[in-house]
C-alpha cells in the first residue's frame, strides 16, 4: 500500500496477467452489445483491466472463450474479471447453471479475478429473505473451497445483507474467514438508482468493519463518477461500471457533478477529446448510434477522470475536501456525507491524522473528519494544563496562526508581563477555536492547529461544537478561575454562557471581559484588573 487518505488507500493487486493500481474502475464489457471495443478501452481509454459476464458467456459462446483464453477472446490483454451471473439470478430468478459449473467455467477461460455464485439480496426483501440470501452465499462459498483448482485466480467472496446491517455484519464477518483475496459487497442497483447513498455508507461501513480491512473491497454496480468519491473515502478499492453504456443508450451524459440529457446541454462542460470535438448541436444532429457511441466513450473519459483527481487527493491528503465537494452536487450525497459522523471514530481510526498540507474547513460538516475528531479524542484523554496554573485565561482564535504570533495575543501578554512574573504563571492562555475547540497556547504550533484555514463567520453549530469542547475543558481541569475574553460578535453568547455554566457546576470563579465596542485599551485594562483581583493570595 502506497498512500492512505480517510479508508482510502492507493495500492497495488497482483494478479496473473499483471499488476494493476487500485482504486480501479472495471468497464463492464459484453461482447454482443459492446460500443466500445476491449482494445481501444486499454489503448485509448487507459483502462487495464475489466469486468464481463461469465453465465452469459457461458450461455451464449460456450466453449469459444475457452479454446481462445479469456484475453484472446475479448482482444484485451489487460487484467480480466468475471462476475458469476449473480446479477442475472436477481433480475430472471434462478439461473440455470450451478455453481460447480461456473466455477470451472471460469478456472477454464482463465480469469484472474473471479466470482463465485452468490445469491443477491436486492433491495425490497424482508428480513428472513434476506437471511436465505446470506446463509445461502455463505453455503456456497464455504462449499466453494472443495471445488476450485487453480491456485492463480483470485477468488471474490461476495457480502450480502442489503440494507439489513445485522446481516451485512454477520455475512462480513464468516466471509471474511475464508481465504477469499478479495470481498464485494452486493449493492441492491436500487440502492444507486433512488440515490440511497446513506444507506450505502451504513452498508460499507458495517461491512469493512467486519471483514478483514486489509481486504480488496469491490462495490458491485456503482459506475457513476458522482459517488465515487464517497464509495473510495469509505474504502472501497473496486468498481464496475455498466452505468457508461446504458447511460449512454437512455441519450445520458455522465459528469462528475450530475447526469444530464444530451439534448439539455448547450455547452459540454468537459474537455475529453470527443466533448472538444463536436458541440451538442452537432451530436445530436448524428444517428441513434452514433450518439449512444459519443455517450459511451465521454462517461467512460469522464469516470476515468474523476479516478485520477481522487488518486491525487488522497495523494495530497485533501480526499475529505474532494468529498465535500461531491456532496454539494446533489443533496443526497450531503446526506450520505452528514452520515459519516456516525461513523466518525472508526473512519479515524483508520486513517492517517497528519498531512502534507493543511485542511480547509467549510461549515459544521467538517467536523466528523478524522483530524477534528482525532484532535479532540487525544487532548481530553492526554491533555492537561501546567500544574501551577490557577487561572485559565480563554481567548478567541485569531486570523493570524500560529495564535501566539498575532497582535491580539502579543497585547495579552504586555498585560501578563506587567502582573507580578511568579502570578503571572498561574495564568494559563488557551484559544477557543473552530473546528478544534481548545488550542492551548503550549500546543499552538502543533499540527494540525495552526495549518487549517476556517471559513468566517463560523456558523451556530461549529459554535456549539467549540462550546462543548470548552465546557468539557473546563469540566476534567483544576482551574480556580476561568476569565473568559467574550466575543459576542464572532461566537454569540453561546461560549460564555457554556464557560459560566461549567464553572458554576464546578463551583469556580468564572469572569468575562465583553470585547464588543471597546477598545482594544479598555479591553486590556478591564483584563488586568480581573487578573490582579483573581490572582492576589
Ligand atoms: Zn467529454
Amino acid at each position: 500500500m502506497k498512500e492512505k487518505d480517510l479508508l482510502a488507500r492507493i495500492g497495488k493487486l497482483k494478479t496473473k496477467s499483471g499488476t494493476v493500481e487500485t482504486p480501479l474502475l472495471f468497464p463492464v464489457v459484453n461482447p454482443s452489445i459492446q460500443p466500445v471495443t476491449p482494445k481501444r478501452l486499454k489503448e485509448e481509454f487507459g483502462f487495464e483491466a475489466l469486468i464481463t459476464n461469465a453465465y452469459i458467456l457461458k450461455k451464449r459462446y460456450q466453449n469459444q472463450p475457452v479454446e481462445q483464453g479469456l484475453q484472446k477472446f475479448l482482444g484485451f490483454d489487460g487484467v480480466i474479471m468475471t462476475d458469476s451471473g449473480a446479477y442475472q439470478i436477481l433480475v430472471y430468478g434462478n439461473v440455470e447453471v450451478n455453481q460447480a459449473e461456473i466455477v470451472k467455467y471460469q478456472e477454464d477461460i482463465g480469469s484472474d479475478i473471479a466470482t463465485i455464485l452468490d445469491i443477491p439480496t436486492g433491495w425490497k426483501v424482508t428480513k428472513e429473505q434476506a437471511t436465505l440470501t446470506v446463509n445461502e452465499t455463505l453455503k456456497r462459498a464455504k462449499d466453494f473451497f472443495k471445488i476450485k483448482t487453480r491456485n492463480d485466480t483470485l477468488w471474490v467472496g461476495p457480502i450480502q445483507g442489503g440494507r439489513h446491517l445485522d446481516l451485512v455484519a454477520k455475512s462480513a464477518k464468516e466471509m471474511g474467514k475464508l481465504p477469499f483475496e478479495i470481498h464485494a459487497l452486493g449493492s441492491p442497483t436500487e440502492v444507486m438508482e433512488s440515490y440511497r447513498f446513506d444507506v450505502l455508507t451504513d452498508m460499507i461501513i458495517t461491512a469493512k468493519q467486519n471483514m478483514p480491512i486489509e481486504r480488496p473491497l469491490h462495490l458491485f454496480g456503482a459506475g457513476h463518477p458522482i459517488m465515487f468519491s464517497l464509495a473510495i473515502a469509505l474504502g472501497c478499492d473496486f468498481f464496475d461500471s455498466a452505468a457508461y453504456a446504458l447511460y449512454a443508450r437512455q441519450n445520458r451524459y455522465m459528469t462528475e457533478n450530475g447526469t444530464w440529457r444530451l439534448s439539455e446541454l448547450d455547452y459540454f462542460p468537459c474537455q475529453c477529446p470527443k466533448c472538444n470535438a463536436e458541440t451538442p448541436k452537432e451530436v445530436m444532429g448524428k444517428s441513434a448510434k452514433e450518439q449512444e457511441n459519443f455517450l459511451a466513450e465521454h462517461n467512460l473519459y469522464v469516470c476515468q477522470a474523476e479516478l485520477r483527481r481522487i488518486k491525487q487527493a488522497i495523494r495530497d491528503g485533501r480526499l475529505w475536501e474532494h468529498l465535500e465537494m461531491r456532496a454539494h452536487t446533489h443533496p443526497a450525497l450531503l446526506t450520505a456525507l452528514r452520515k459519516l459522523q456516525k461513523h466518525q471514530n472508526f473512519i479515524e481510526k483508520h486513517s492517517p491524522t497528519v498531512k502534507k498540507s493543511g485542511l480547509f474547513f467549510f461549515d459544521s460538516h467538517s467536523l466528523s473528519r478524522p483530524e477534528v475528531v482525532h484532535y479532540q479524542q487525544t487532548f481530553s484523554e492526554r491533555y492537561s494544563p501546567p500544574e501551577n496554573a490557577k487561572v485559565l485565561l480563554f481567548t478567541p482564535q485569531t486570523r493570524t496562526k500560529p495564535f501566539h504570533k498575532a497582535r491580539e495575543f502579543q497585547n495579552i501578554s504586555q498585560v501578563l508581563k506587567r502582573l507580578n512574573k511568579t502570578l503571572s504563571k498561574t495564568v494559563h492562555v488557551c484559544f477557543y477555536s473552530a473546528p478544534f475547540g481548545v488550542t492551548p497556547l503550549d500546543l499552538d504550533e502543533v499540527y494540525p492547529l495552526s495549518q487549517h484555514e476556517v471559513a468566517l463567520p463560523i456558523e451556530k453549530e461549529t459554535i456549539e461544537h467549540v462550546a462543548r469542547q470548552a465546557a468539557n475543558y473546563i469540566a476534567r481541569s483544576h482551574y480556580e478561575t476561568v476569565v473568559l475574553l467574550h466575543d459576542p460578535e464572532n461566537w454569540s453568547d453561546t461560549i460564555s454562557k457554556a464557560c459560566n455554566k461549567a464553572c458554576h457546576a464546578k463551583g469556580i470563579n468564572f469572569e468575562q471581559v465583553n470585547t464588543k465596542d471597546k477598545t482594544t485599551k479598555d479591553i486590556l485594562t478591564r483584563l488586568e484588573v480581573i487578573l490582579r483581583n483573581n490572582l492576589s493570595e
